[in-house]
């Protein structure tokens, strides 16, 4: 926490929240009280007080930090109203300024200027996506999508030519073969389009039961993973990919590549890999692959046709995010360009100038030695013209003696 800015921290009874990831708990019921965009500008800290750690207390807390005294008299104000808070507050709701600064509390990522959740955000992050999922779903009119437009098949020539298969696993060493990157020391991952992906799961719909989900986590409010699971029953590990999601900010996009700086070549190769533009990452990587009797949703299974429609609706949702990422690209590159085409031209007339400097020099070089000819085959001084002396003459002198500059 910064020393010198005002602070407020909420205090929750971790027994009232009652829950094992009770940090994400604690954020819903905060972030349903106050918008990011409220508390535009602010630091954000979380975690168990220091009496905690001591066994004095149980008491999770959550901090705002803002140049502006202000933004706490509005976190106080809006979850002294807030029902969720009372439930689950402590009979201390507050902590303010220096006793509040006093408590060890860790990083929980900053609201930038837009009302965006960036950095680091373990608990606050997949809090914000939920409550906002819970915002939408609540509010969901019934939009009417353009119908799903065809998409090329194959989608490339890693999914031109898939061969027949008969076992799951043979599948999992079939996309491990195709879609590990090449020349980049790193081999335990794989990259894929999602058309790519589309068509995997049709081609090996018989062999697969497609898994489709949504759902905010630290890396992404609004992250999408797909579970290819071995048809019949089975406690095997999925195939699992995840991607075509945006990061919190571009920044969090670097940091992610960021990770994999220690693997040069494979940094490298990343962007291009997972599609990264901007803050957005539209292909698929390689998940965790948590076995079957962690991860598998009864209800998110959904036909492999239909994955290509869920991946259009998506990338719907992101066009308009898109288009701006692209055309602050477009302007960049622009911009880029004319920077190159002023420095060339500014270049180019320092080049026309010297050149032109120089052919000055040269041509007064030329009428001096063409003066000093002259002056010399007439007997006079080649510095002031008037003619020399007999003794000057005597001794073959070109000028006269208070004339010597000039030679210099
Ligand atoms: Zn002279």
């Amino acid at each position: 926490m910064l020393s010198s800015l005002p602070a407020i921290g909420a205090r929750f009874d971790i027994d009232k929240v009652n829950a094992g990831a009770y940090g994400i708990e604690c954020w819903k019921v905060f972030w349903r009280a106050l918008n990011p965009e409220d508390i535009a500008g602010s630091l954000l800290f979380e975690g168990d007080t220091a009496a905690t750690l001591n066994g004095q207390e149980n008491v999770y807390c959550i901090v705002v930090q803002h140049l502006d005294a202000a933004v706490a008299k509005q976190v106080r104000s809006a979850l002294s109203q807030s029902e969720d808070f009372k439930k689950v507050c402590d009979l201390q709701m507050f902590v303010e300024d220096s006793r509040c600064r006093s408590e060890p509390l860790p990083d929980a990522g900053r609201i930038d200027a837009t009302g965006n959740l960036i950095g680091d955000a373990w608990n606050s992050r997949p809090a914000l996506g939920a409550i906002k999922k819970e915002r939408e779903s609540a509010n969901e009119k019934s939009t009417s999508l353009d119908p799903v437009p065809e998409r090329a098949r194959p989608a490339s020539d890693r999914t031109r030519t898939l061969p027949s298969l008969t076992k799951f696993e043979d599948v999992r060493a079939l996309v491990q073969e195709r879609f590990t990157p090449k020349d980049t020391d790193f081999s335990y991952t794989y990259w894929m389009t999602p058309e790519e992906l589309c068509d995997l799961a049709e081609q090996y719909a018989d062999l697969l039961e497609v898994q489709f989900s949504e759902y905010s986590c630290p890396r992404s409010e609004d992250l999408c993973c797909v579970r290819l699971f071995e048809k019949a029953p089975s406690d095997g590990r999925p195939i699992e990919l995840a991607g075509l999601f945006a990061f919190p900010s571009e920044s969090d996009a670097r940091s992610f590549i960021n990770e994999y700086k220690s693997a040069p070549r494979y940094a490298r190769a990343l962007p291009q890999l997972a599609g990264i533009k901007g803050k957005y990452q539209l292909n698929f990587g390689k998940g965790s692959e948590n076995p079957r009797y962690i991860t598998y949703e009864k209800d998110a299974e959904i036909p492999a046709a239909s994955l290509w429609g869920k991946f259009w609706i998506r990338r719907q949702r992101f066009a308009e995010g898109l288009e701006h990422e692209e055309q602050a690209a477009r302007k960049q590159a622009e911009d880029e360009k004319r920077r190159q085409a002023e420095e060339e031209k500014r270049r180019a007339e320092q080049k026309l100038q010297r050149e032109a400097d120089e052919a000055r020099r040269r041509d007064a070089e030329k009428r001096k030695q063409e003066l000093i000819r002259e002056r010399t085959s007439r007997r006079e001084c080649i510095a002031c013209g008037r003619a020399l002396g007999t003794l000057e003459k005597l001794f073959r002198r070109t000028s006269h003696s208070g004339c010597h500059s000039f030679h210099e």
